[in-house]
């Protein structure tokens, strides 16, 4: 088996749509993916009817969670994407990022930076669910206010820059139940590793099931490393490639296997 776990669609900042997606994934030569959007479902139905019989699609989202001030993402995996808790989470993050981007847009008209809210709605193409920061950076290169993508991010909207209005949707304690309420498996996003010794303990506290690990670019020690500390934990470990479209590389160009994830895909059921 060939699998990735992590991959977004135009529902939220992806380039493909959800069913494009999962056809890439299969001329890839991937035999298990999961559609993890973030903040919202709304690509899962699409991908899991373009995947019949060819691609397993497992249904999955990216939570975007606020903790102790700074941006930490969940993934919740198998999730049951009718629950309702989690639908009308969908619906208030939907409106909650339209907000948080509109003052990130008022940060910038303030500092002289002209992109109103249709350019960044233009940028996401058609049905977003979620709208990002990548669509906002897309918008602001559009209109000249920056040459590529990062240095949007790099100069005007990072983390650190300063526009950056962070979502504050959900902490990661709240986001576990969600996902468990769903019926699902909660997995910690692409962690640092001084983040992941120091809050791992109180993660597990919080019923968190697994931790993120095998990425690309993520040298082999270090993956080793997160996966010896989760399993002292007593956690599973996932893997996926976090593509958001064909800059990244062709889908199918980063798997993992059916060995690396073994116990995931068992709890899962997949
Ligand atoms: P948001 O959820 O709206 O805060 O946007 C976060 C998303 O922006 C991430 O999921 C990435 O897709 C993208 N992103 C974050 N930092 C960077 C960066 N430095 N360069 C390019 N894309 C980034
Ligand atoms: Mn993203
Ligand atoms: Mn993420
Ligand atoms: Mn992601």
């Amino acid at each position: 088996l060939r699998i990735d776990l992590h991959i977004h669609s135009t529902a939220s900042d992806g380039s493909l749509p959800p069913a494009a997606v999962v056809e890439a994934a299969r001329a890839g030569g991937l035999d298990v993916v999961a559609l993890a959007d973030h903040d919202t479902i709304g690509g899962v139905e699409a991908a899991r009817a373009a995947g019949a019989g060819a691609v397993h699609v497992v249904p999955a989202l990216e939570l975007s969670t606020t903790h102790g001030g700074a941006e930490l993402h969940m993934l919740g995996y198998c999730i049951d994407i009718t629950n309702p808790a989690l639908v009308s989470y969908g619906a208030r993050a939907s409106g909650a990022r339209e907000s948080r981007m509109r003052d990130m847009l008022q940060r910038l008209n303030d500092a002289g930076v002209r992109v109103v809210y249709d350019d960044v709605l233009a940028a996401a193409g058609p049905r977003p669910e979620s709208i990002g920061r990548p669509h906002l950076a897309r918008a602001l290169v559009k209109r000249g206010y920056a040459n590529t993508v990062s240095e949007a991010f790099d100069r005007l909207i990072g983390d650190h820059a300063p526009a950056f209005v962070p979502t504050r949707l959900i902490t990661p304690a709240e986001a576990i139940v969600l996902i468990h309420d769903a019926g699902g498996l909660a997995v910690w996003a692409h962690p640092r590793y001084d983040l992941l010794e120091a809050e791992l303990p109180r993660m597990v506290e919080w019923g968190l099931d697994g931790v993120e690990c095998y990425r690309p670019r993520v040298m082999h020690a270090d993956a080793e490393r997160i996966a010896a500390t989760a399993a002292r934990h007593g956690l599973f470990v996932t893997g996926g490639s976090d593509w958001h479209g064909e800059w990244q590389g062709r889908l199918g160009d980063f798997a993992i296997e059916r060995d690396d994830v073994a116990e995931f895909l068992e709890r899962g059921g997949i």
